[in-house]
Formats: C-alpha cells, structure tokens, sequence
C-alpha cells in the first residue's frame, strides 16, 4: 500500500482511543466504497468473521454485529436491546464506564442496581452474589472488563463465574481491552460482549462491534428503546443481506478496520499484541518510577492498557504545563478521571513500542519544571 504521501504524526498518542495507528491503517482509508456493493459487503463479512476468531474457542454460538457510532452507542444497543420491560439490571462500578451504563440504563427506563466499589478497588464479586441471592428479578449483569477510567482490570473470571451459577445474561464492556488481552467469550458465558474500532484493534474512530451469544440476541427482537440502536434489527440486516448495515456505514472507516486486523494477525494475535503492551507499560512504569512517580493502582490490578500515576509532590507541577511540555515533545497523554487523587495517565495501546515509552520519560525528565 502506497503511504508516502501521508504526513508523520506530530506526536504520538498515548491516549486509549483514539490512539495512535500505523500509515497502512490510515491508507486504506484513500478510496471510495459503495454501501451495497458486494465488494463492501464482503469486507464486511469478513470482519465478522475475523472477530469471532479472536473471541476465544468454541464460539460458533456467537456471532459480531457492527453498529455506527462510538463505543457508547454500542453500549446503549446493547442495554436498550437487551434488557426487556421488566427486566433487571445490576452494574458493577468502579469508574466513570461503569457508571455511564447505570446513567444510560436509567435514562432508557430500566430498574437498575448499581453495586460500586469506588475508584481504586475491584468490582465487589461478593456483593454481586449477595445481591443474586437476595433478588431473583434481576435478569442481567455489567461489567466493565478493563476500566479506562483508572487502568483496573476487573476479575471477570470471578463475575462470570457467579453470573452463571445464577443463570443471568452477562453484559462485558470490553472496550478497552478487547484485541489486547486474551478473552474467551464462550468458556466465560459472556452474552454481549462490547468493543470498538479505533482502540485494541488499532482502527480508527467511527463504529463499534458487539459479539452476542445467538440465543441472547435471538430474545432482543422488539426490545429496543431506539430505532437506530436496535441490535436485534442491525443484526437481522447484516445477517440476512450479507454484511448490509441498515443505515450509512462508515465505510472508510470500515475499510481501515479491516486493514488494523489483517495487522493484528500478521503481528502474531492477540497473545503477541498483548505481550507488546504489557513491554509497553512495563517499560512505562519502570522508567516514571526511576525518576519519582508513583502508579495509582498496585500491580496486580493494573492492565496492561493504560496507567494511572499521582501528580508529583510539588506545588509547582500543574498538568496543563506538562501536557503542553509533553506535547511539544511528541507525547500527548491523558488527564485524569478520578476525584480521589491527583493523576495523569499514560496510555500503553496503539502503533507504540517500548522505544516509545523510553523516549517519553526520557522526555519528562528533560521537561521538569517542578
Ligand atoms: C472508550 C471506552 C468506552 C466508550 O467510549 P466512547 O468515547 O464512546 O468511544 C466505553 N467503555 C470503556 C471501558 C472505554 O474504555
């Protein structure tokens, strides 16, 4: 693919989605596709399929739908659709991802428990049991997989493992992790299984995908609280038309998401892409540490995906200088998104590599000013 006539990034995004991708991702966005081409249709297709590869073994119950818009849109599909008049939802919260599936849950009409941990603590797995025990109404439960909020990847082998003893269709939000951490739908009994293009995967921003148990998608029909995010119905098309979206695809965006996995295969899977990450970070943290910075979450919460570190000790750091700073050097990263600590974070996903992180605390250090 021809990608000399692109310009070089100015800097390089260590933010988890959008992030950064390669000049071949990109490329593939240069030419123009009809949404009902069979040529289309069958790159499509082909996403589908590729995606229920990389959704663990066994996953021939299982099928991918697409749906426009950002990963929220699929998250409201997910919960307008799946959750019928008097259905039940309970959220396990430990972020602001957690807490936007009670907020859109509310706002759809759903009775909906929020069981919350706070910001730095993992999903409570003994008060989701409490709660199934006590309350046979409830019909679903969500989690977020890795919480982008802090960095906490949350044991969703405990949830799942209770989820399924109480017969309960199971919501994963796994946005931020699917395509970067290892995760078999089938052996977790995850129902709906959430992700979108421009984070893992390494696409770029404009659709998301939802990997469904056929069964639990089969229940949806006539659930939904919205037209254009009707998963059932959105499915139905893409199904019976051969890779027809119902409404206008993003179709160049399409096109690159078929390239970034094409990428991901030839770059070993998501066991390789994984292990690059977690360089990535390890490379991260090690190299803030050496020069005082300390991480938010202890290591044996922390996903490889995105890091968490408290502000220096000074009254002179601010973050808008050392983003600004950052920035002029080739680095853009995160603010914070928690209220009970002072933090930055620094993501670890996207077309990045441990010579990355180097140069980026390389670039702190030269950059001090408190
Ligand atoms: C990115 C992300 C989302 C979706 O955010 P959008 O801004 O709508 O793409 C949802 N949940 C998690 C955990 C995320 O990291």
């Amino acid at each position: 693919m021809k990608t000399d006539i692109l310009p070089d990034n100015p800097y390089v995004l260590l933010t988890p989605g959008p992030l950064s991708t390669t000049k071949t991702v990109k490329a593939a966005m240069l030419r123009d596709w009809c949404t009902w081409d069979d040529e289309y249709n069958k790159i499509v297709q082909g996403i589908r399929e590729r995606l229920m590869q990389l959704a663990g073994e066994n996953t021939e119950a299982y099928t991918a739908v697409l749906m426009q818009g950002s990963g929220t849109f699929c998250v409201e599909s997910v919960i307008g659709s799946a959750l019928p008049q008097t259905g039940k939802l309970l959220v396990l919260i430990n972020g602001a991802y957690g807490q936007r599936i009670v907020q859109m849950a509310r706002i759809l009409g759903i009775e909906t428990i929020a069981v919350d941990s706070g910001e730095i603590t993992p999903v409570d797995v003994e008060r989701l049991e409490e709660y199934l025990r006590q309350d046979p109404l409830i019909t679903h439960v969500a989690v977020v997989h890795t919480e982008t909020t802090t960095g906490m990847l949350n044991p969703v082998e405990e949830v799942a493992r209770i989820v399924k003893v109480y017969g309960k269709r199971f919501i994963v939000d796994a946005m931020s992790s699917f395509g970067g951490i290892t995760i078999d739908v089938s052996r977790l009994g995850v129902d709906f299984l959430i992700s979108s293009a421009n984070k893992c995967i390494q696409g770029v921003p404009g659709f998301g995908f939802v990997i469904a148990h056929r069964d639990a998608l089969a229940e949806c029909e006539g659930r939904a609280r919205s037209l254009s995010l009707d998963l059932y119905d959105q499915w139905k098309v893409m199904e019976e038309q051969n890779g027809k979206w119902r409404f206008t695809s993003p179709t160049h965006v399409v096109r690159a998401f078929d390239q970034a996995l094409r990428e991901l295969e030839a770059e070993g899977g998501i066991e390789r892409r994984e292990a690059r990450y977690r360089s990535n970070q390890k490379a991260l943290v090690e190299g803030m540490e050496q020069i005082g910075f300390c991480t938010l979450l202890d290591k044996q919460s922390q996903s490889p995906i995105i890091t968490s570190f408290y502000y220096p000790d000074s009254p002179m750091f601010t973050f808008e200088e050392f983003y600004g700073r950052l920035k002029a050097s080739g680095f853009v990263i995160y603010p914070g998104k928690i209220t009970v600590a002072d933090t930055f974070r620094v993501g670890s996903i996207g077309d990045v590599y441990p010579e990355d992180m180097e140069r980026l605390v390389e670039s702190v250090k030269r950059n001090r000013f408190w």
